[in-house]
């Protein structure tokens, strides 16, 4: 018998369920008290006194609004969302209408599963993105008819900026100072290539395509087709090109390059664009993957992560990135771009939508297109309109102002190029009526034209806008996966094939230190698929925008207060991208001030590497200031390199707690000698996770910062982006934060839309306005209370690197593996490796110190997570203990062989130890068993045979 319950005798205002803040955050009261008690503290306000220095201490609530329930957030949203206008777009310009399968907006886009994974750096527990990702790269070799691809880049303009430091950096021959770049390029493209080119010190001559032979570039960019919707004579312009000692770089379109000779067959070095268009939406400028191809002699050049093709220890093959030596971690400030995060999510949807589609159906789709644009272009020019020769889908037309009243009446958005031109895109999306509408708009009501009439016409042999000289001839998505995948339920099948392969936080928890892998919550994530939101061209009238820009005005308001900051800039679209943003506006700034001599950067050794990367793309000397043995800024050594730089610092990039998980109490101190000697400092946000509400950047004294959206702020981080990366600045940088073409003052752009990929901006405002100041607080103690709860369970068996006062960490710590390694062989890597058996993701590995795990718990997981993961690092403490002592050999012990997968637990057994310690080390995992899907897998053999295409069946089936 249970007893009766009384009736509570609580008044109405008491009776509260559980807050948003309750549910995301990890540890409920009772595992809290227990996790202080641990830390031997009694509240959590005396461990954050311990940790945090006084002088940083904010000592006030922020000025954010309390926060909302879900429920009561999302319907705030959704009047904001009501304030946009979704008319028809035919604006084109990089940006189209398309239509996402319910299927890969349901079960990829919505599914955590694949939003909530991290860069695949753990191939293991990764090869079902892996293989999505090599899906996207063969879909672009196909297309672009070249050697390579990379795994996506943050958009077409920032693209085409890398395409021109390749053609830099490659053709060694030309020592030419200018790079050409074809007045028809879309402008967005132009304005970022404008401000790179400006800090690359490249001369960048803009002049008609036709024009190239007048010149002698290092390298020339034509668009194909081009911004206009022409359709330029791309081979003839390639040899001449060639032939005056250029490299070439083409901008294109993927839809177009169905139907046109691929670009790499007219003898193009690079082709690159944007991958939006295949099923991805508009999002008011993004996030969507930019695409980027290249020959093979160039593979050790190109930027960004590439996916390759390797084996495991069993001799199967294996995916995992490839070539990683040219990338920014390791090659720091000589490295091929400052990539870190890209766009992983958006290449696989948009590899996804070839997949189900497949060469008919894309073929199909592009034929349809450009019908419908030819019936427009022959319609036009029967009633006497003047229309150019070749166009895929864009026509630039000269028309009254009248027309533009009866578009606008008619909701119609085209494309304003001055008082009498506008472009007129069309898309997946456009049907036969909108194209009889159209007729209506631009010839008037009596305009007698029947799409009907012409479409039979045109099947009899009136010509279109392509030249058969430039109709694509070569077979194209041939592979398999191209080919077997276009029924919903076999499309599904093979979704969730490749899912299964992957561990992401639908898991369990993702400790990767410096990555803030938290909660993104459900509710934070579904306003994203709001067509309202979803469906916005970037360039759109700002009357249909009031929303979006409302709701990125209150975002920057409250990131402002969080950052202690003047002003915010939601330009750059990762983390990376805001630091180039910064250095760029310190730059500005100083040359306004006369001084903009000041090129050197001070970067301490413990940076991350995109700082050096970022520097390096401004041009900047890179001056690496040394850090003691506490792991702090050595602030001697940073006074006398200031010295030395004399006129010439710039600025200072450093870390906030430090990249060693410790608030350095030296800080204020730092940015007073960095000022002193007339440089800006520069503070890296990427740990603002251990500061919001607790201090802020601008209080410590530095002058500008990126911060992750997608660390911090919520965002997933989608196996390898999207990411958001704005930047605060203080007042005296607010003149040189990025402007944009389509905002007005068009200079110092660093992202082809104005708000960068603003269409996962809704996750944020979300994320701020459900948890509000308390919740945001609350948060940053707790992601400090769970750390230090892991550095001090896991104190006995480990050495922690770092420690700051009171011995106590700030949202990360660092385990010293190297005492092991030396006494037993085992590495960092054997540790990482060992932990998927356990059913986890790894810490972050080697940084910021070679042979060290980085662990961040973030706030969001619980006290029985954390211990699953302590019981599991306890466990290998213990296995390591085997080998010292001799049990096991360090090669024949289940670290070393680990990760263990199915096909380990059949077959020849030969080993010092059981299957049972191989594949189920703990009763956690017995009760729930992740299997990775391949054995340690070989990097040196891929990258020694390097392949990045689609092995064919037979590759797998062996
Ligand atoms: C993640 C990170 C970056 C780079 O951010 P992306 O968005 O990946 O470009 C820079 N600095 C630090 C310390 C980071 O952790």
């Amino acid at each position: 018998m249970t007893a009766k319950l009384p009736f509570t005798q609580k008044p109405l205002s008491q009776l509260r369920g559980a807050s948003f803040t309750d549910r995301h955050i990890g540890p409920g009261a009772d595992e809290q008290a227990a996790m202080l008690d641990a830390l031997g503290v009694d509240t959590l306000q005396t461990l954050i006194d311990q940790t945090v220095p006084e002088g940083i201490r904010l000592g006030r609530e922020l000025d954010v609004r309390e926060g909302l329930s879900e429920e009561a957030a999302l319907a705030e949203l959704r009047t904001l969302a009501d304030q946009n206008i979704v008319n028809r777009s035919f604006i084109g310009q990089g940006y189209y209408n398309t239509l996402m399968p319910a299927v890969i907006q349901r079960n990829v886009l919505e599914n955590p599963a694949w939003y909530t994974a991290y860069t695949p750096y753990q191939p293991e527990i990764s090869q079902g993105r892996l293989e999505s990702l090599l899906n996207f790269q063969q879909m672009i070799m196909d297309l672009t008819g070249l050697d390579l691809a990379n795994a996506s880049l943050l958009d077409e303009a920032t693209a085409a900026a890398e395409a021109m430091t390749l053609c830099q950096r490659a053709n060694r021959k030309n020592k030419s100072n200018d790079f050409f770049v074809a007045d028809d390029v879309h402008p967005q493209t132009l304005d970022v290539l404008r401000t790179r080119a400006e800090h690359h010190g490249f001369n960048l001559v803009v002049a008609p395509a036709g024009s190239i032979g007048e010149h002698t570039p290092f390298g020339a960019l034509f668009q194909y087709p081009n911004t206009s919707g022409d359709i330029p004579d791309l081979g003839q312009l390639i040899q001449t090109a060639n032939a005056q000692g250029a490299m070439t770089a083409v901008a294109s379109d993927l839809l177009a390059l169905m139907l046109l000779r691929s670009p790499g067959e007219l003898g193009a070095d690079i082709v690159f664009g944007s991958a939006q268009r295949f099923g991805v939406p508009m999002g008011y400028g993004g996030p969507h993957a930019a695409f980027f191809a290249a020959r093979e002699p160039l593979k050790r050049q190109v930027p960004g992560r590439i996916i390759g093709v390797s084996v495991d220890s069993r001799g199967d093959t294996a995916l995992r990135m490839a070539m990683q030596t040219r990338e920014q971690h390791i090659r720091r400030e000589k490295a091929t771009s400052n990539i870190c995060t890209a766009q992983a999510l958006l290449a696989n949807l948009a590899a996804f939508y070839a997949v189900y589609h497949g060469p008919d159906g894309l073929r199909a789709i592009a034929e349809r297109v450009h019908r419908l644009t030819a019936i427009l272009a022959t319609g036009l020019r029967r009633a006497g309109q003047d229309v150019q020769a070749t166009y895929f889908d864009t026509l630039t037309l000269d028309v009254e102002p009248i027309v533009l009243e009866r578009a606008k009446a008619a909701g119609m958005n085209l494309r304003l190029l001055d008082e009498t031109h506008i472009g007129i895109s069309l898309d997946e999306t456009t049907t036969e009526a909108d194209v009889a509408e159209l007729f209506t708009v631009l010839l008037g009501a009596e305009h007698g034209q029947s799409v009907g009439d012409i479409d039979a016409a045109l099947i009899g042999g009136e010509p279109t806008g392509i030249r058969a000289d430039q109709r694509r001839q070569d077979a194209i998505l041939t592979h398999p996966v191209f080919n077997q995948y276009h029924s919903e339920t076999e499309l599904l099948r093979y979704i969730k094939r490749l899912e299964n392969k992957d561990y992401s936080l639908v898991h369990g928890m993702i400790p990767l230190g410096s990555c803030t892998m938290k909660l993104n919550a459900t509710a934070e994530m579904m306003p994203v698929s709001w067509p309202e939101f979803a469906n916005i061209h970037p360039f759109a009238p700002a009357e249909q925008t009031r929303g979006y820009r409302t709701m990125i005005e209150e975002l920057e308001r409250d990131l402002a207060e969080i950052t202690g900051y003047d002003a915010v800039s939601m330009q750059p679209n990762s983390g990376a991208q805001g630091e180039y943003a910064g250095l760029l506006a310190i730059k500005r700034y100083q040359q306004a001030n006369g001084e903009g001599q000041r090129d050197v950067c001070l970067i301490p050794a413990s940076a991350h590497g995109t700082n050096p990367a970022s520097a390096a793309m401004m041009s900047m000397k890179v001056v690496i200031v040394e850090c003691d043995d506490n792991g702090n800024v050595d602030l001697d050594d940073l006074k006398a390199k200031a010295e030395q730089a004399g006129d010439r610092l710039s600025a200072c990039m450093i870390t906030y707690p430090s990249t060693h998980g410790v608030y350095e109490e030296s800080v204020v101190e730092l940015c007073r000698i960095v000022h002193e000697h007339g440089g800006q400092v520069y503070l890296d946000g990427a740990n603002l996770n251990a500061q919001v509400g607790l201090t802020q950047p601008g209080l410590i004294g530095s002058d500008v910062s990126h911060l992750n959206l997608h660390k911090t702020f919520a965002i997933p981080h989608g196996g390898g982006g999207p990411g958001m990366g704005p930047i605060g600045v203080k007042a005296h940088l607010t003149p040189y934060l990025p402007g944009h073409g389509e905002t007005g003052a068009n200079d110092g752009a660093v992202s082809a839309a104005p708000y960068g990929s603003a269409g996962i901006l809704p996750i944020t405002w979300m994320y701020n306005r459900m948890l509000g100041r308390t919740g945001l607080r609350q948060s940053s103690e707790l992601a400090i209370l769970g750390a230090n709860y892991i550095a001090h369970e896991l104190a006995d068996d480990y050495d922690v690197l770092y420690r700051g006062r009171n011995g106590r960490v700030a949202h990360e710590c660092i385990l010293d593996i190297r005492p092991l390694k030396a006494d037993t062989g085992i590495t960092e890597e054997d540790i990482a490796k060992r932990l998927m058996d356990y059913g986890f993701h790894a810490p972050t590995m080697s940084f910021p110190v070679p042979g060290t795990l980085m662990i961040e718990p973030t706030e969001s997981e619980s006290k029985v997570e954390l211990d699953r993961f302590i019981d599991a690092m306890k466990g290998i403490r213990a296995e390591i203990e085997k080998v010292r002592t001799g049990e096991w050999a360090a090669d024949q012990s289940p670290l070393r062989m680990a990760p263990h997968t199915q096909a380990d637990v059949v077959g020849d057994w030969e080993r010092p130890y059981s299957r049972d310690i191989g594949v189920f080390p703990s009763e956690a995992v017995r009760a729930a068993k992740f299997w990775p899907a391949v054995n340690r897998v070989d990097n040196v053999y891929g990258d020694r045979n390097f392949i990045c295409s689609c092995p064919g069946t037979d590759a797998y089936r062996d």
